[in-house]
């Protein structure tokens, strides 16, 4: 008998794919299949490789612990219990531990809200030389519930996860490296359409319409919004916030950074170094304004400038004074701005993610232009980044919420000068000039950010210690 493993009645398993340190399990050879405890079961990703998600609640007088677990379907089976009930249950293959012993079983996933265990440990499932003495309780060792105490906390999770890519442009170079990233470590991702996203707003039940359809609940939300789509854009965020997704940016932290007068305000209040900034909406006083920045040279912007198109250099006070009352002919929102010479029409972009600079790239403008953009024949090239530079980007990154940006700085004589923050970055210039996987790393960090468990509100009926003993018999017969 020296080789066999002893299994009493109960005992403690673990589940080290599922991210379950303990859970409770009746062991019974009278039932053939073995069964854990899951709600909101959807399945999700392609048919051939269909995934499962659900929502268990290990601890059975605990119902407000919820850990969200996904796993490979194998199988979709009809199980019928002892009292004739039948059910199609989906069926999930997983290692389990016990003491310490590791090793793969099939698990039907079904609702055991009822009952005293979570999970039921069948005979299929026990390897043949282990074996049960009925006599026994925990013949493996004692875990705890304790394991739960510091849900959620930051940790990868290994399981597939459901990631939406809110984007008007599913085929761009970004929105493709972002879903071969997630998909190479095994995620499933589905590209949203913001523009074809309907709301529905209710306080109990928030739901995204997609073409008609209600969109399930996502794991997290990669936020890719054009300028054009801010404001509806991040009400569709909130939403999916709102139904549990982890949103890579919030729709605050979005919004804050497209305001540039907002973003401006916000910078300056964190103490980040920006160029000299004066903002006016059809000023009178040109003059004071003019003043206000200093002398000529002087770079006029309007806010709604896009890949440097409403950006103008005025060599003179003069040129200076006639762009402006241009501008202000326009009822626009327009900034004055001092001229960074030194910068020498270059600018640094440090792709952020999480709080560190993980890629960058240094944009020069063609021979006689100032503005860098690589829209208006700027090169990208590799480019070093001292610490002080890496400080100001984090720390602008950090200012206005995001966890993911693109800050554009400026060389100046008296450091770093931060221009823009960017809230949906492209990857391709970047990527390409730095030869940094920028799609893999932002994956990497949403999977340390997804909510491992949930607490939920939901104040499920407590039952007590006595009754939760009591396993009705019905359930032993699976
Ligand atoms: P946009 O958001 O339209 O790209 P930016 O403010 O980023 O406008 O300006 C475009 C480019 O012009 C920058 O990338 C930078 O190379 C150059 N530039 C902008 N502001 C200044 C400035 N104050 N001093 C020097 N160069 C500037």
């Amino acid at each position: 008998m020296e080789d066999t493993t002893l299994l009493g009645w109960e005992e403690w398993a673990a589940f080290p794919k599922l991210g379950l340190p303990a859970v409770k399990a009746k062991v019974d050879t009278g039932a053939r299949t073995s069964a854990l405890h899951a709600v909101s079961i959807e399945p999700f990703g392609p048919m051939e490789k269909t995934q499962v998600r659900f929502i268990l609640h290990p601890i059975p007088d605990k119902p407000e612990i919820e850990i969200v677990c996904s796993a490979p379907a194998v199988d979709r089976r009809e199980v019928v219990s002892s009292n004739g009930e039948r059910e199609l249950r989906w069926v999930i293959e997983t290692p389990v531990r016990i003491g310490d012993r590791e090793w793969p079983v099939e698990l039907t996933l079904t609702n055991r809200e009822t009952m005293a265990y979570r999970m039921l440990l069948g005979r299929q499932a026990i390897p043949e030389d282990m074996v049960v003495n009925p006599t026994l309780s925990c013949a493996q060792g004692e875990l705890s519930y304790d394991l739960y105490k510091d849900f959620p906390r930051r940790r990868p999770v290994k399981r597939p996860l459901r990631i939406a890519i809110l984007t008007r442009e599913p085929n761009n170079y970004s929105s493709q490296r972002l879903r071969d990233a997630a998909q190479t470590r095994g995620h499933v991702v589905e590209m949203i359409n913001t523009a074809r996203c309907t709301l529905a707003i209710d306080a109990n039940d928030p739901k995204v319409y997609y073409d008609g359809k209600p969109l399930p609940v996502y794991d997290a939300v990669i936020p890719r919004i054009g300028a054009s789509m801010t404001g509806y854009g991040m009400a569709v965020l909130r939403q999916f916030s709102m139904m549990g997704a982890y949103c890579l940016n919030t729709a605050e932290a979005i919004g804050a950074s497209r305001d540039k007068l907002f973003a401006h305000q916000i910078l300056a209040r964190s103490g980040i170094n920006m160029p000299v900034t004066a903002f006016a909406h059809s000023p009178k006083d040109t003059a004071n304004l003019i003043a206000h920045v200093g002398d000529a040279p002087l770079v006029v912007k309007l806010l709604q400038s896009t890949q440097g198109r409403g950006v103008v250099l005025a060599e003179t006070k003069k040129a200076a004074e006639s762009v402006i009352d241009a501008f202000r002919g326009l009822d626009a929102n327009f900034i004055v701005q001092e001229f960074v010479k030194e910068a020498g029409g270059a600018d640094i972009r440090c792709f952020v993610v999480g709080g560190r600079v993980i890629a960058t790239m240094m944009r020069q403008a063609e021979e006689g232009e100032f503005r860098s953009n690589l829209h208006r024949g700027g090169t990208a090239r590799k480019v070093r980044i001292t610490k002080e530079e890496r400080v100001a980007a984090v720390q602008a990154t950090k200012s206005l919420g995001l966890s993911v940006a693109g800050v554009d700085l400026l060389r100046s004589a008296t450091g770093p000068k931060i221009l823009e923050v960017n809230s949906s970055p492209g990857l391709e210039g970047v990527e390409r000039s730095s030869g940094k996987d920028v799609a893999g790393l932002i994956v990497e960090y949403l999977e340390t950010h997804v909510r491992p468990a949930r607490t939920g509100k939901r104040k499920a009926a407590a039952r007590t210690p006595a009754e939760a003993r009591a396993e009705p018999a019905s359930s032993q017969s699976e």
